[in-house]
């Protein structure tokens, strides 16, 4: 039976139940703390999804120098440098803490630890399991050490609407039961310290590898409480999603190609052989590249036959199970490929300790912009970010006084459930792999009458307009920020970190016609 929220007053509360979630939970104890997630633990989780593994700095010629490097290269001039060599440093400590939560990684015959490689890393360094299987084992490693710890309170079928603040501090989340069926009950959690760990936006594109519930929640959520965003314009396109009618879409991992697969088109040219690095060149290259190809009317496959060939389904048993869905052999045919809104390098501005500007609120995974990732994330570093900076944010919450609670009473009203449904074609024609100012200022002009009204679409509005303002203001190319009007790097280059506030005055300025219907919507 669930426990009464009364009782569980001052605990802090962490939103999200995906890898960044339950490790900040597994490394608070034994301070008791609520864990609130959507529904069962792991499901609309994209770190159950992950493919390729972790990156760390394991091999006998690897450094965490070099993989310093590589994510700095990656980042495109954009991330922080004493963040990233913070995060690169503890990968390999990150996983070993990761055996002992029971993660079973996959190990070669003398027992050490197997290391793939993928796009634009210089070394052997992606750490997996389960050959392609991952996410799934380690949520299923870490959700079963979460169920065996009595400090960690599991709260499943609770959906967080908002975050109650007084004077820029937390002092509570208010959220819907979703156990019992509509009309959703309210549930108060009475608190001063909020651990954001809600994962990534895909699901505000029409084409994404992410779960459709991945929708930007805690972005919202944060926005809403006053804290500063940062980066949103920089979001990672995947090349190589299984193109057909599934949606979400499939993955297939960058470690195929690093296994030896190449693009190919319809007439099987092997079109991205000049690129820096060809298949494997950094993410957003590849990706422009593929779409770029697509836009002039070709047909994009993947092509495994010979590299890594009848060892495919050995290799890659769930991806070779998602082709085999859509009747494809990948040792015997070319997989049709596209590109895919896949991860998200921006998020709640926090520093190196997970804080954000908002007092008592910590984001920690794909949520936070903690600056590792700059305009373009290097391949598996986005679940060694979230299980070493967990033990960071943990750090911080436990030594942050709990404060005085103070149950709201009467609770306040559910917003309504948020639905990305009228977002997705607004940010998926306007905030894809290629972006101008006329598409940006149409999506601004769509979407600020949407953020600024009262139904399910308005904070997943809220949040993609402050990913298009964003946009609107880097007038410059950069990592996975491609305008076709500037494409080139500025000179001077500004970060984008703003509130909600700030975002809905520029966009006024911006889409000024806009601004009537605004009203209207608000009234
Ligand atoms: C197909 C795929 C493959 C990937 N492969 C890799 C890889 O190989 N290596 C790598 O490093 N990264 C990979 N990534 C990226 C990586 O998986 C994610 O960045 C990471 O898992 C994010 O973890 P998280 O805990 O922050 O969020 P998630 O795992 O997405 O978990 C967030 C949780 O929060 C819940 N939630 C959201 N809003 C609310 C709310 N309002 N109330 C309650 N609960 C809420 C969601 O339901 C979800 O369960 C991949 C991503 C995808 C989609």
């Amino acid at each position: 039976m669930r426990p009464d929220p009364k009782t569980l007053s001052g605990q802090p509360v962490i939103i999200g139940g995906g890898v960044a979630g339950l490790m900040t939970a597994l490394r608070l104890a034994p301070e008791p703390v609520v864990l609130v997630s959507k529904g069962p633990i792991g499901t609309e989780a994209s770190s159950a999804w992950a493919q390729g593994g972790l990156a760390a700095s394991l091999g006998a010629d690897d450094d965490p120098a070099l993989h310093l490097a590589d994510t700095l290269a990656a980042g495109d001039g954009w991330c922080d440098a004493e963040i990233a060599a913070r995060i690169t440093r503890a990968a390999p400590l990150a996983i070993e803490t990761l055996v002992q939560y029971g993660v079973n990684f996959d190990r070669s015959v003398d027992g050490t630890i197997r290391l793939g490689l993928e796009a634009a890393h210089s070394r052997r360094r992606i750490v997996h399991a389960a050959g392609d299987g991952t996410g799934r084992e380690l949520m299923r490693a870490l959700a079963k050490a979460v169920r065996n710890t009595p400090s960690i309170t599991v709260l499943e079928g609770i959906e967080a609407r908002r975050l109650l603040v007084e004077n820029n501090a937390i002092t509570g989340v208010l959220a819907a039961d979703l156990s019992g069926g509509a009309p959703f009950k309210a549930v108060m959690l009475a608190t001063r310290r909020v651990v954001l760990a809600t994962g990534g936006i895909g699901g505000l594109f029409l084409d994404t590898t992410n779960p459709q519930g991945c929708f930007g929640q805690g972005l919202a959520l944060a926005a809403r409480a006053g804290a500063d965003l940062a980066d949103l314009e920089f979001i990672q396109f995947h090349p190589t999603a299984l193109d057909g009618p599934a949606r979400p879409m499939a993955l297939i991992s960058e470690a195929v190609r690093g296994e030896g697969a190449w693009l190919i088109d319809e007439t099987g040219n092997r079109f991205l052989s000049d690129l820096p690095g060809a298949e494997l060149g950094t993410r957003d290259a590849v990706a422009r590249g593929v779409f770029r190809h697509l836009a002039a009317g070709h047909r994009v496959f993947l092509d495994a036959r010979q590299h890594p060939g009848p060892g495919f389904a050995d290799r890659f048993p769930g991806i070779a199970a998602a082709c085999r869905a859509a009747n494809l052999d990948p040792a015997l045919e070319p997989i049709p490929v596209r590109p895919a809104a896949h991860y998200h390098m921006g998020g709640v501005a926090v520093d190196g300790a997970g804080r954000s500007s908002v007092e008592g609120l910590w984001a920690c995974g794909e949520v936070a912009r903690t600056g590792l990732h700059g305009a373009n994330r290097l391949a598996s570093n986005s679940l060694i970010e979230a299980v070493v900076c967990a033990g960071w944010v943990a750090e911080s919450v436990a030594g942050t006084p709990s404060g005085t609670e103070r149950q709201a009473s009467p609770v306040p009203v559910l917003t309504p459930a948020p639905n990305p449904a009228v977002v997705r074609p607004i940010l998926s024609r306007s905030l894809g792999v290629l972006r101008d100012a006329d598409g940006l200022r149409e999506a601004v002009s769509s979407l600020l009458p949407l953020a600024s009204g009262r139904d399910d679409s308005a904070d997943p509005a809220a949040v993609a307009l402050m990913i298009a303002i964003a946009a609107w203001c880097r007038t410059e190319s950069r990592g996975a920020h491609y305008r076709e009007d500037f494409p080139q790097h500025s000179a001077s280059p500004t970060q984008s970190r703003f509130g909600l506030a700030d975002a809905v005055a520029l966009a006024r300025e911006l889409a000024p016609s806009s601004v009537s219907l605004t009203k209207r919507a608000a009234s």
